[in-house]
């Protein structure tokens, strides 16, 4: 049998230890960029407003790589913008609120057929166009890697169904500390970039050049990656052989399966779930 008294002091002792773990975390952690006090990149950060709102619906496993991750970034410094996470939004209030027509545009970035190429057509061209400044825009990026998002948009039918929208992107991605499955694939701070770019240079919004503090913020973050990659005292340390070109993203060519999901892509069941075996 335990002692009463020595079980209510081992109690207190647990408490005491798990403030101080959470006091420490507290001290140590940027809770805005999500990233350890000693690296925060907040102080490079202008956050900015836009007349579209940004949601970032982020994959579990993306909310997991802290170090990397470019999505809490992203929306530390979209004054507009959200971040919801899950795999499956077939369910979530959280995302289907946006889906109010009455209120909302919502959109989707994403490759497909119908997608909308902002950089290759006219905007004038664009059967939303009139209806973006009317109501208020909203697009979804998704924040995963390619077969994360794959995933999320083969689950959630409210997401298979929205317009999408895309850009051509001719330069590959600086994000020389992360593997990118395919030259094309930008990292989700880089992405919303490009779109912004895009949205800004069809007269859609208007932010002048305050967007590119995406990219200065995220330099910033590949800087001290290397850095930390160089560095033999680092626990992220590569060695001198596995270097990294400073000048180029690694990729890993995975010519041999589509990275993005079709649209013509159908369910086997019409949930759009997994059967469970
Ligand atoms: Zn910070």
């Amino acid at each position: 049998m335990v002692n009463k008294n020595d079980y209510i002091q081992k109690k207190k002792d647990l408490e005491q230890k798990f403030l101080v773990e959470c006091e420490n975390t507290h001290r140590k952690w940027c809770f805005t960029c999500r990233r350890p006090k000693k690296n925060c990149l907040c102080q490079h950060m202008e956050p900015f407003d836009t007349h579209v709102k940004i949601i970032l619906l982020m994959h579990p496993k993306e909310a997991k790589k802290q170090r990397v991750g470019t999505g809490r970034m992203t929306a530390a410094i979209l004054k507009n913008s959200e971040v919801i996470m899950g795999v499956d939004f077939t369910d979530s209030n959280e995302f289907n609120q946006y889906l109010d027509k009455s209120k909302y545009l919502p959109l989707l970035l994403y490759p497909g057929d119908s997608a909308f190429n902002l950089s290759e057509s006219k905007i004038t061209d664009w059967k939303y166009k009139e209806e973006y400044r009317k109501r208020i825009p909203v697009i979804f990026v998704l924040d995963g890697t390619w077969p994360c998002a794959k995933k999320m948009i083969k689950l959630s039918k409210n997401l298979r169904e929205l317009p999408r929208i895309c850009f051509s992107n001719s330069k590959p991605s600086e994000f020389v500390i992360k593997h990118q499955p395919h030259e094309d694939c930008l990292s989700t701070i880089e992405s919303v970039h490009l779109l912004l770019n895009e949205l800004n240079e069809s007269g859609l919004e208007s932010f002048d050049k305050k967007h590119d503090n995406l990219i200065y913020v995220f330099k910033k973050l590949v800087e001290f990656q290397l850095k930390c990659s160089q560095d033999p005292d680092m626990p992220s340390y590569r060695g001198k052989k596995r270097g990294l070109d400073q000048n180029k993203a690694k990729v890993r060519y995975k010519t041999h399966r589509s990275f993005f999901l079709k649209e013509d892509w159908v369910p086997d069941n019409p949930t759009g779930h997994k059967k469970k075996k």
